[in-house]
């Protein structure tokens, strides 16, 4: 099996193939198009949901690709290989898997990590009408992380500026300002949006009719990014005292969601955030359902010599965005940099992606086995 063969080179043929495999594999599906986005050549963009298992199964797997957008690449070929390698077929009495394709198909189809709005939705799962998080120190590096050229200059007097700040604040609260979130700055990093992002209503919409009779389910939210060659992060957003870590421990492996290891694979410690759509759902489920899971991240980058080599991705998309536009003549250069850190073209990570996808799918679908069981001997 050759694992390039589930990578899809754009989003349409990702979703052309997520779409004809589920039919082929008698999937129940559903789709959702974004009324207010458009792709490359005014394409329609849709998240779509593929069933899979008993209607009425109380046990879930719910397994989202592309929240951030070119992340998608890889969970979309995930999702494939676990739909054509005999997935559905396997499942275990009782329950099901629930696929969400492309949770962000503007972002999946242009090869960026953001909205339509240029939300990072796992900072946008928050409630709106109470005051947002505030970021003060976000506030004072907005400016320098803006530059209106990317030229030697503008990146010599950013990194001075990043240098100060580290002096007066720390490595930490530079890289946590940057990415926990902030809600001042539409044109910034890492914005959480002051309304729930289209990608956002649409999920939670799926939760309440999918997963309405479900009690147990099993989350795992594809991304990539962090420097590597295809090995899993798995980061576990459940209480860590809790019955939920604690199962989440049992199916991947204590070491797996250990913090210390977890911080050691990301790079470093990681950031503060809020409105993850982990929570959002979490919370959502929780009167009839219990989550457990991990957003699971594919480390995807090269290993980058400089603070600003490893932002430069963020740079690159926030400078399309809103500097030079997605028309400019430097478009296709910066597009092709930003998805060589999310999704590249290497031989050894489209294998060790989808052969540690595999595992995990196995790893928590066996756990959901167990799962169930433990519920239908709770009932005798
Ligand atoms: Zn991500």
């Amino acid at each position: 099996m050759d694992a390039s063969l589930f990578f899809s080179e754009t989003y349409e043929t990702a979703r052309s193939r997520f779409l004809e495999a589920a039919a082929r594999a008698e999937a129940r599906i559903v789709s959702y198009e974004n009324p207010s986005a458009r792709g490359p050549h005014g394409t329609p963009l849709y998240l779509d949901t593929a069933w899979f298992g008993p209607a009425d199964a109380e046990t879930v797997l719910l397994n989202t690709s592309g929240t951030h957008g070119a992340e998608g690449f890889a969970g979309s070929a995930a999702q494939l290989a676990w739909i054509e390698t005999c997935g559905p077929r396997d499942l275990p009495p009782r329950t099901a898997v629930l696929l969400v394709h492309a949770v962000n198909p503007f972002g999946f189809a242009w090869g960026l990590r953001g909205t339509e709005n240029n939300v990072d939705l796992n900072r946008n799962f928050l409630d709106h009408a109470a005051p947002h998080p505030d970021n003060p120190l976000y506030d004072e590096l907005h400016k320098f992380l803006c530059p209106k050229r990317l030229d030697d200059a503008a990146m010599s007097k950013m990194l001075a500026a990043g240098a100060r700040f580290v002096e007066k604040h720390g490595q930490w609260a530079l890289e946590d300002a940057i990415s926990r979130g902030q809600y001042t700055h539409p044109d910034g990093y890492h914005y959480g949006g002051l309304e729930p992002e289209w990608s956002n209503l649409t999920l939670r919409r799926i939760a309440e009719t999918e997963l309405a009779q479900a009690r147990r389910v099993a989350f795992v939210d594809w991304h990539s990014g962090p420097a590597g060659d295809g090995e899993l992060i798995y980061l576990c957003f459940s209480n860590p005292r809790g019955a939920e870590f604690a199962r989440a421990a049992h199916w991947w492996g204590e070491d797996a969601l250990d913090p210390a290891t977890v911080n050691a694979m990301w790079g470093s410690k990681r950031p503060s955030r809020r409105g993850i759509m982990f929570w959002g759902l979490e919370e959502q489920l929780a009167p009839h359902a219990r989550l457990t899971g991990a957003v699971v991240e594919f480390r995807s980058a090269r290993h980058k010599p400089s603070p600003a080599k490893t932002i430069r991705a963020s740079l690159l998309e926030r400078w399309l965005r809103f500097e030079g536009g997605l028309d400019a003549p430097e478009a296709k250069g910066f597009l092709e940099e930003i998805r060589d850190d999310y999704a590249p073209r290497r031989q050894s990570w489209h294998d060790n992606v989808i052969r540690n996808a595999l595992a995990c799918y196995r790893e928590t679908i066996v756990g959901m086995a167990d799962w169930e069981r433990e519920r239908a001997r709770a009932a005798d």
